[in-house]
């Protein structure tokens, strides 16, 4: 038997509809560094029509792909509802990505149109010429004479482009199914994959960011979006915040500790997200220059494994809690978020809060041991996570990757485990684990022992090359300003706190850590410059 409802699709011209509509008063906040630019969500509604008509007269049709080349601000969030709205796929470009990775995926992707930020211009001019596929740039705050167009390429002021163009469009009915926006991870091993989302997984997946029992997103919410929106779409909050009307801070390139912490204490956002190195050096600055952070309600943080210290020092300092979730590009990203049973409460919370959290009911995972065998949910038998949903990837856009994907699962690549009540813990990333005599080490726990010493400001841990023991922990520290402590004392430090033959023998002192593009702690960088011999190890 048939059901009796409605079978209209799920778009996102639905949501823009939604949020520009009914929710028009709300707005999207940009930060300049001086005076913030607002634009309510009715206006961005008129200049997402006009986007999509100027978009049709430079000739993009059917599932042409619009790329981004932006930092987060209201023209990016304009872009992202015009060009699904419209039918087109809406492809977000990594601006941190060594040019020739840009380039590839441009390519890979056949991106027709980009738009990009005036200030990225310089870098945006190198790239330009090599990107074969590419007919139109468009400008958005900034001078678009300065950007010299190779043969064949036009090259439009964003807002002059506007300009003339009916404030309505009439939106085309799209299948759900179809490709709405895309995505590539920054390919660890081999070229960068695409993951392609559906006008379907990302309703879906924006549900779930609203749930109270996901981020918990309302209408009542500000939400700073520091997650760039080429990092997995901002987790989703772009679209959730339409959905539902919440208004959206955006921090456009001003994404130090000091503006972040101008941002929170002037423009009062409910909730902000961002990756674990954002919120150290946010809470660094604040413990430095105190300021009123109190209208956050939340801060949700994932994208690696938040150091519980970092929780609890936000929670006790400044009374907000943190909330961790975990998720990958090729999740949309949200897969789970921490939030205790009901009947945890004072310091029993902290085990479920400092785990990667409960599985969405729409993500089914399970865990596979040693020799593919599927383990119990038990909280102790140790596997690699699988998993598969609605808003989970099955497959690459036009890359096959037999490794990646089993019968329709996602393998994470994510170790850990999964307890009978389903919360997920994660040990590491399969290829970070350090194998040493035969026993496993976990860097996220080394981690998360050392950057609990009060003399330290951020931690990674890495394994190198050992004759005796295959491989053996190499600890990477930069210590708080004016702090002292050296590799014996962090040793002392960790007895008692991990097992003996698990502390880390090699230490180095750096000035700053290395990140990749979306903020995470660089492990390639830093053992490929542990095998250069480019680091200065000390011995305990
Ligand atoms: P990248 O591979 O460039 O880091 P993603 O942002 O898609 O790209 O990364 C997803 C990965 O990030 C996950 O597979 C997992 O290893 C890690 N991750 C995300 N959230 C968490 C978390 N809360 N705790 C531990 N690891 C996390």
């Amino acid at each position: 038997m048939l059901s009796t409802m409605h079978d209209g699709p799920l778009s996102i011209a639905r949501i823009l509809a939604q949020g520009t509509g009914p929710h028009g008063s709300s707005e999207v906040v940009t930060w300049t560094g001086a005076e913030p630019r607002r634009r309510s969500y009715a206006e961005v509604g008129r200049r997402v029509a006009q986007l999509a008509h100027a978009l049709r007269q430079l000739g993009v049709t059917g599932d042409q792909r619009v790329a981004t080349f932006m930092w987060n601000n209201a023209e990016h969030l304009e872009t992202y509802l015009a060009v699904p709205s419209m039918g087109a796929v809406l492809h977000t470009l990594n601006i941190r990505l060594f040019p020739e990775q840009i380039t590839y995926i441009a390519d890979h992707a056949e991106d027709h149109v980009v738009v990009v930020d005036g200030s990225l211009l310089p870098l945006f001019g190198k790239i330009l010429p090599t990107l074969s596929t590419v007919r139109h740039v468009i400008v958005a705050n900034g001078d678009a004479s300065a950007l010299e167009a190779p043969a064949g390429v036009q090259v439009h002021d964003y807002d002059q482009l506007l300009r003339g163009h009916p404030d309505t469009f009439d939106w085309p009915e799209v299948d759900e199914h179809a490709a709405a926006a895309m995505c590539y991870t920054s390919g660890t091993t081999g070229n960068p994959k695409g993951v392609v989302y559906s006008h379907r997984s990302i309703w879906l997946h924006s549900m779930q960011v609203c749930m109270s029992d996901g981020m918990g997103l309302a209408q009542s919410d500000r939400g700073l979006a520091v997650v760039p929106m080429f990092h997995a779409m901002s987790w989703g909050l772009p679209y959730a915040a339409l959905m539902v009307g919440a208004s959206l801070v955006m921090p456009d390139r001003f994404l130090q500790p000091e503006p972040l912490v101008r941002m929170l204490s002037t423009l009062h956002p409910t909730m902000a997200a961002a990756v674990p190195t954002i919120w150290q050096g946010v809470l660094q600055h604040l413990d430095a220059d105190p300021q009123d952070i109190s209208a956050l309600r939340e801060v949700v943080v994932g994208g690696s494994a938040c150091p519980p210290s970092l929780m609890r020092s936000f929670q006790e300092r400044y009374g907000v809690p943190v909330l961790h979730a975990w998720g990958m590009t090729e999740t949309s990203p949200l897969g789970s978020v921490a939030r205790p049973p009901a009947a945890a409460t004072g310091e029993a919370q902290w085990p479920y809060r400092e785990s990667q959290g409960r599985l969405s009911s729409a993500v089914e995972a399970r865990l596979i041991g040693e020799g593919g065998t599927e383990q119990p949910w038990d909280g102790k038998s140790v596997g690699e996570l699988e998993v598969r949903g609605p808003w989970v990837a099955s497959s690459y856009y036009r890359d096959d990757d037999p490794d990646k994907f089993d019968d329709g699962w996602l393998r994470t690549g994510d170790v850990g485990t999964l307890s009978p009540d389903g919360f997920l813990r994660l040990t590491d990333r399969a290829k970070d684990v350090i194998k040493s005599g035969g026993e496993w080490i976990s860097s996220v726990e080394l981690e998360n022992q050392i950057v609990a010493h009060p003399a330290v400001a951020e931690a990674m841990v890495v394994g190198v090359p050992d004759e005796k023991w295959d491989e053996r922990p190499l600890a990477a520290v930069v210590l708080l300003d004016g702090q002292q402590a050296d590799a014996a004392e962090l040793r002392e430090f960790l007895t008692g706190r991990v097992a003996k033959w698990q502390v880390p023998d090699h230490w180095a002192f750096l000035a700053e850590a290395p990140k990749t593009s979306v903020g995470k702690y660089d492990k390639k960088h830093l053992r490929k410059q542990h095998a250069e011999g480019g680091l200065d190890i000390k011995h305990a």
